[in-house]
């Protein structure tokens, strides 16, 4: 048994009854002992959860904003973690929301200077969190801009190759350049072009030595959905290539905004042919003594691939706010992809017997057939209908089809939720019509617990709603009542947009307001969070922060949502409303309202929250998706509010 818990355990008894009576003194003595507002909605939260933990079980805890389900779940995922001697891991919706849990504001930093706790809590982020040396090098090649010649003599020593191999250390993150606009990052920053695996580099790059240090949390690891997902699905491949999986053996999942998580699956699962890398592969291949028909096959199919991405190219379409271009599955592009198809197939079957004259090398073989076989699956979902949604990206004249599967409940239900672990899902938003098996079909999950907890908030008494009638578009009206109701509150306002072009507007018309003024994107997202929580004046201008912002206290008295938040037009939205029947119902309002629920729920985070949210119609809003907004406001009083 661990001697790290917080708790003494002896052989004869049981840990699950011992965590039980933790758990009750946490919550109704040293908790409020030291200050904290402790909830009854939350002591009911934290008894529900060890029956997942005990039965090892998956449990959707479905609890209203202001309940404190982070402090409950981590009291669990610590103890549980010490006990198996396994890390929990924490997966948040968003890469944003990432470092919001262990920000020294937070519900980390907290329970562990209340109870005394000395948490090992280390983040896991996304391949693109991480600089990328060879990219660092070639922009300083072309562009002597000192800020990138700053962040090269920054570098630790060992990576201009002094130093001992001891001195390594991990580097390179995301917010150790919080000056840096994203625009100026993302061109020193890994992204998917970056072959990592053959990268000479590699032992001295700062994503490996991050990647060797939160492997070796001993508590909690803290991921995004999506990176959670893209180890999940790349676990076996990377095991084969002989790389450690991306996480390591966790004792339990949290999945924080846990109604987020599908489309974080089907995002993992999306599979990208890319052109240029099956030219690569196969061209590799002709380099071997290989017999002529393999060669022949080889030479038509990097014709043939040509011949489909000129045609993918030609007949696809951008579309607003996304660089994914919709594809035209005309009948000559499926003709393509058909002829394609039978060839990489032929390939295949003759390396089966190439592999028996050894004739190639071992390992390019393995590389090109599990790219080959990739390619093939793909390539079969395109050409049957309803079965994969479709876009086409460039990117640096890069062409690449990506094909993403519909469905993943099968996948999901094989690859993770077959398994005896606690898998928690906390959400205010789980249910629909007080049913889970919505969320729990299109997940593969047929076995779970669940509870649902009402906010403890008193939302009719510290909450108004003002919705305010507009002019179609960005109207100068609009700009002027966003201007007009942040001096009104003396800044203290979170700005909630749907795009980058309301962001360009709100720039411009607020120059000059005299509250200091963050815009996401101008700097390190975590780093502007804590100026607006800081600074209790300033005023923050996101679109990515409509869930998990917790800022408690006067810095947020002033919501506004810029304009409702419908899902973009993109493919993936697109296929979602071509398998509706009345899609507009059925796929952009619920969206929207899921997402509203989320950026109302910022303003009110305590008791003694008071406060404003302003949503902005426009003119064309119909009366029917009004009473809907009117159904989901927390504060049943009717909103306020005029057209202009
Ligand atoms: S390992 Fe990857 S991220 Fe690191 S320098 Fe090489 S290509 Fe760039």
């Amino acid at each position: 048994m661990s001697n790290r818990l917080p708790f003494s355990v002896s052989k004869t008894e049981s840990f699950y009854e011992k965590l039980g009576d933790w758990i009750g003194d946490v919550f109704y003595d040293i908790l409020p002992e030291s200050g904290f507002e402790v909830r009854d909605e939350q002591i009911y939260m934290a008894f529900q959860l060890e029956k997942a933990f005990k039965e090892k079980k998956v449990m959707f805890a479905e609890a209203g904003v202001g309940t404190g389900k982070t402090i409950a779940y981590l009291l669990y995922a610590i103890c549980y973690a010490r006990y198996t001697n396994r890390p929990a891991i924490i997966a948040c919706a968003d890469e944003t929301l990432i470092e919001q849990l262990v920000k020294k504001e937070g519900d980390i930093a907290k329970i562990e200077a209340a109870l005394g706790l000395n948490m090992d809590v280390r983040l896991a982020k996304s391949r693109d969190s991480y600089l990328c040396l060879n990219k660092l090098e070639a922009v300083m090649a072309k562009d002597e801009t000192e800020v990138f010649e700053d962040v090269f003599y920054d570098l630790p020593d060992f990576v201009h190759g002094k130093g001992s191999m001891q001195s390594f250390t991990h580097y390179g993150d995301r917010k150790d350049y919080a000056h840096l606009q994203d625009e100026q990052w993302n061109q020193i920053a890994w992204d998917s072009v970056q072959d990592c695996f053959s990268c000479h580099q590699r032992h001295r790059c700062g994503q490996t030595l991050h990647r060797d240090y939160y492997r070796l949390s001993r508590d909690i690891i803290i991921c995004s959905h999506d990176f959670y997902m893209e180890h999940v699905w790349t676990k076996e491949s990377r095991k084969r290539e002989g790389q450690l999986p991306l996480l390591p053996e966790s004792s339990c999942v949290i999945f924080d905004e846990g109604h987020l998580l599908e489309y974080a699956c089907q995002k993992a699962l999306t599979y990208r042919f890319t052109e240029q890398t099956l030219e690569k592969l196969l061209t590799r291949i002709m380099a071997n003594d290989v017999r002529e028909k393999t060669l022949n096959l080889i030479e038509d199919g990097i014709y043939e691939s040509e011949a489909f991405f000129n045609l993918l190219e030609s007949v696809s379409l951008s579309t607003l706010g996304s660089e994914k271009r919709k594809v035209e599955k005309t009948n000559q592009v499926l003709n393509s992809a058909k002829n394609l198809l039978t060839i990489l197939q032929a390939v295949e079957e003759e390396l089966v017997f190439e592999s028996e004259l050894y004739v190639i090398n071992e390992y390019d073989l393995k590389v090109v057939e599990e790219y080959l076989e990739q390619i093939t699956y793909s390539l079969s979902l395109f050409v049957k209908s309803n079965q994969g949604i479709t876009w086409f990206e460039t990117h640096s004249g890069e062409r690449t089809l990506v094909i993403m599967p519909k469905l993943v409940e099968d996948i999901m239900r094989k690859e993770v939720f077959s398994q005896e672990k606690p898998y928690i899902f906390s959400s205010a938003t789980l249910s629909d019509n007080q049913s889970f098996n919505y969320i729990a079909s299109s997940l593969g999950i047929d076995d779970y617990l669940h509870f649902s907890v009402e906010s403890p908030f008193d939302y009719e008494e510290n909450m108004k709603v003002s919705l305010e009638t507009f002019n179609t578009g960005q109207s100068e009206e609009k700009l002027r009542y966003v201007r007009e109701s942040i001096l009104k509150s003396e800044g203290r306002a979170l700005i909630l947009l749907s795009n980058q072009d309301e962001m360009q507007s709100l720039k411009t018309y607020l120059q000059d307001v005299p509250f200091p003024i963050y815009f996401e994107g101008d700097a390190e997202i975590s780093t502007l969070v804590s100026h607006f929580q800081n600074e209790e004046n300033s005023i923050l201008c996101s679109i990515h922060l409509w869930e998990g912002l917790d800022i408690p206290g006067r810095s947020l008295e002033n919501v506004i949502i810029y304009s409702l938040p419908y899902p973009p037009l993109d493919p993936v939205f697109e296929a979602k409303r071509e398998g509706a029947e009345n899609s507009f119902e059925e796929v952009d309002i619920p969206y929207m309202l899921l997402r509203l629920r989320q950026g109302i729920g910022r303003l009110i985070r305590s008791h003694e929250d008071k406060g404003i949210v302003h949503i902005l119609l426009d003119k064309e809003t119909n009366d029917n998706v009004i009473s809907k907004i009117n159904s989901i406001l927390p504060n049943q009083k009717k909103a306020e509010g005029k057209a202009r």
